[in-house]
């Protein structure tokens, strides 16, 4: 049933409901547009008057909005906001212009921050956690994440709780019973146990840790390998132009990353970063440095150095005895 024809009186009751006002008079028809303006004091739309259409107003008032334009939009942007918090856990620093757009936000859980932060349609649809630092990525039941260590193989330790994919999840492999402490979100890449993997390495076998250098790229690089007639490591190193220059045997391979890993850090906390082939990482680049910073014949006596002190250490276990 078609409603009676209003007159300005009556359009401006109507407007008003719909917190508007009217700045020129009612055309007298609802599908013709006439300017208006927003009855909140501190609404864009109420300093800046806009045309609106009575129909439209009347078809927003039916859905329970107010006939404004901006007021609307903030509306919107403020239940994007909210359940950013409600369902990401994420604080927004900025508006939410839309579910697409990635928001700086503040984490509610670790109270990081994140950069360019999540986008509330991946929240929502359950594609990205909120936070990338404590468990944005993909966060499973403990349950469910037991079940995927297991079929992927390995036994998380029973005491302790998953936290999320990108975490250390100590537990055994289900093969040998080697202690292990794989990361579930690299189940695609690669088997959950160090010890069986067949890359050359096994932190309970003995290890050859080498020192190689490049000369075109005017790097050195620290590396460990398998100490066992069948390693081919420092060969392909060789095909590859580094030349081996020192190594040292150990008995057990943990210590040779101990080793490793020290030197490493040595490099990093004296700001000497690891070396680029034109712009580009490479197998192995982050145990590498430049020869313009350091030199040859200062690093194997660091390497000595250090191993005498790892050796030295009574070997920390990895995880409970068995
Ligand atoms: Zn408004
Ligand atoms: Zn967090
Ligand atoms: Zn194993």
């Amino acid at each position: 049933m078609k409603r009676p024809k209003i007159d300005h009186a009556a359009a401006t009751l109507e407007l008003r409901a719909s917190g508007l006002e009217p700045v020129e008079p009612y055309p007298g028809v609802t599908s013709k547009p006439f300017a208006v303006r927003c009855i909140q004091p501190k609404c864009k739309g109420h300093v800046e008057p806009f045309p609106a259409y009575l129909s439209v107003v009347r078809s927003l008032a039916k859905k329970g909005r107010v006939g404004c334009v901006h007021c609307n939009k903030r509306h919107r942007a403020n239940q994007r906001r909210t359940d950013m918090i409600r369902l990401g856990n994420m604080l927004p620093m900025v508006e939410i212009p839309d579910v697409k757009t990635a928001v700086r936000s503040w984490c509610l859980r670790c109270w990081r921050i994140c950069e360019p932060g999540p986008r509330l349609d991946n929240i929502k649809n359950g594609k990205q956690g909120g936070c990338e630092h404590c468990g944005g990525k993909r966060r499973l039941s403990d349950d469910v994440a037991r079940q995927r260590a297991r079929e992927w193989g390995y036994s998380p330790d029973p005491d302790i709780p998953y936290t999320n994919d990108a975490t250390k999840w100590p537990g055994r492999c289900l093969a040998k019973g080697h202690y292990c402490e794989p990361v579930l979100n690299s189940q695609k890449r690669q088997g959950p146990c160090e010890s069986c993997a067949d890359h050359g390495f096994k932190p309970h076998l003995p290890a050859i840790l080498y020192l190689v250098v490049k000369p075109d790229l005017v790097a050195a690089k620290i590396g460990i390998c398998e100490d066992s007639p069948k390693n081919r490591r420092l060969y392909e190193h060789a095909l590859n132009g580094w030349i081996t220059i020192e190594t040292m045997r150990f008995a057990v391979g943990a210590d040779a990353r101990r080793v490793e890993t020290a030197l490493v850090q040595s490099w990093r906390a004296r700001n000497l970063q690891p070396v680029l082939d034109n712009g580009y990482g490479y197998e192995g680049y982050t145990e590498t440095v430049s020869l313009n910073a350091t030199q040859v014949s200062e690093i194997w006596p660091a390497v000595v150095g250090i191993a005498e002190r790892v050796l030295a250490t009574p070997h920390v276990p990895l995880g409970p005895a068995r």
